[in-house]
């Protein structure tokens, strides 16, 4: 009769880990989509400046742009060739 006590007793307690395993799971599930939110934020970066390369006319946002105080290019190399380019007779 004891070990019938017993096994119910252990079964219990299988049942309440379980059911405890299974609330973290769903917490968890519930948890994951609000990171993937988070992660939509960069598209504010999107919003900013743009810019066009005076050379290629490539366009690309002011904070990554180069500017020698006129005009913007995509890169240093670019901003260079306009400039050599232009002081040229
Ligand atoms: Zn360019």
């Amino acid at each position: 009769m004891r070990a019938i006590i017993f096994l119910l007793f252990v079964i219990l307690v299988f049942l309440i880990i379980r059911f405890t395993l299974n609330r973290i799971i769903e917490i968890r599930a519930k948890n994951a989509p609000v990171k993937q939110e988070e992660s939509e934020t960069p598209s504010l970066k999107e919003s900013e400046a743009m810019v066009q390369c005076a050379l290629c006319s490539v366009h690309l946002p002011q904070s990554i742009a180069y500017f020698d105080g006129k005009d913007t290019f995509c890169s240093e190399g670019h901003m260079q060739a306009f400039q050599d380019k232009s002081t040229e007779p």
